[in-house]
């Protein structure tokens, strides 16, 4: 059976104004937690036994390059020894500017690791600095060359629209500047507001104005267009590749296959359960990596919450979702089970029917969450 790996790594420099993952800058605590996550790796990879293949792994965060190279290496390592690779298995790790050195570069060229997903956000340095961002675009681009002339990984740069104060002209640059890079994966996210970090705060004392919706489309019918034009192709509704680029990764989430999730909070999907880790990084350590005492809140999927992600996960993506699959695996036709939202959405040119298939149209995409609610 192949499983997908995800291993978080909750330290980051400082805390971004918008971000709520679960990543702090609490360096004291980075040498107790790989000495945890170790344990946890090697525990888990026993569990599972020779029955399982890892063909992807993503090292999250939080930033995975704050860590000292030598935590980063010990990790790997653990990743390699323990676990059974597939030898074509998709590698990623995410990096923000200005943390990656020459000895982190040495120790991604040790490991096959395949991917770079690279912070930026946006290239304009007074954005980058209203945000909380740590950098600006110029460490970006030393970052970019650094790892560009010394590795053979794929990159990606994370790129966020309606930001605070951002204009549509400025967005317009910023996919100009970084078109002219050779990525070959680009993510685009529009900011939401959530509660519990600054912007959050800000917001609910009146102190920030969030950029409005039309503003916001325009923005994401903009990035449609353009990077369309440069030759990428949106294989998600905020992710888009060069031709075979896209990250397996991700796929594996959108379309149900399992996966393990190791480190702080890190979620799994296994054996038709959902479950985290613990949450507090004080607890995480002092478990030491057993998984009795890390595992929390499972949630069996039944067979009806199973159909629910099937449809909400499956039409994230552009090729949307088969008919016959989901028919295949739950033993009941999807025209059944959600006949009245499908008629409602295909009448409105929402959804698009072409045979098996069925996808969100480019309208569809803009009211995604109306769509995916109608079918909880
Ligand atoms: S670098 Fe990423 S994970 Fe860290 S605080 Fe900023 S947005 Fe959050």
């Amino acid at each position: 059976m192949k499983i997908g790996l995800y291993i978080h790594i909750p330290f980051c420099v400082s805390k971004c104004y918008y971000c709520d993952f679960l990543s702090f800058a609490r360096p004291e605590m980075q040498e107790a937690y790989t000495s945890a996550l170790i344990n946890e790796i090697k525990n888990y990879a026993a569990l599972l036994g020779k029955h399982y293949t890892v063909q992807s792994l993503f090292i999250g965060g939080g930033t995975p390059t704050v860590l000292p190279p030598v935590l980063l290496d010990k990790i790997c390592m653990a990743l390699i020894q323990h676990f059974q690779i597939a030898p074509d298995a998709e590698w990623t790790i995410e990096a923000n500017p200005g943390t990656v050195t020459n000895d982190h570069v040495r120790i991604i060229n040790t490991y096959p690791i395949s991917r770079i997903s690279l912070g930026l956000q946006s290239t304009h340095n007074s954005l980058l600095k209203s945000i909380g961002r740590c950098h600006t675009f110029e460490d970006w681009h030393r970052s970019y060359s650094l790892i560009k002339t010394n590795t053979s990984c794929d990159l990606n740069a994370d790129i966020m629209f309606a930001l605070p104060s951002q204009t549509y002209e400025a967005f317009q640059d910023t996919l100009k500047i970084l078109t002219t890079y050779p990525l070959e994966h680009l993510s685009l996210y529009s900011l939401i507001i959530e509660e519990g970090t600054k912007f959050g705060r800000l917001y609910d004392v009146g102190e920030l104005i969030g950029c409005d919706e039309h503003q916001d489309r325009q923005m994401y019918h903009h990035a449609k267009a353009y990077l369309k034009d440069k030759g990428y192709q949106q294989y998600e509704i905020s992710n888009w590749a060069k031709t075979g680029k896209a990250c397996r990764h991700n796929i594996l989430y959108w379309k149900r296959e399992p996966y393990i999730g190791l480190g702080l909070g890190a979620h799994s999907f296994f054996e038709d359960t959902r479950y985290h880790n613990e949450e507090q990084i004080e607890k995480y350590i002092q478990a030491d990596g057993c998984l009795k005492v890390l595992q929390i809140d499972h949630e069996i999927i039944t067979k009806a919450m199973a159909m629910q992600e099937f449809m909400f996960l499956g039409l994230r993506m552009t090729q949307g979702i088969s008919i016959d699959a989901f028919s295949r695996q739950f033993g009941v036709d999807l025209f059944d089970i959600y006949e009245n939202p499908l008629n409602k959405w295909i009448k409105h040119h929402v959804l698009v029917k072409n045979n098996d298939s069925l996808r969100l149209s480019d309208y569809g995409m803009d009211v995604c969450n109306e769509v995916f609610s109608s079918f909880l």
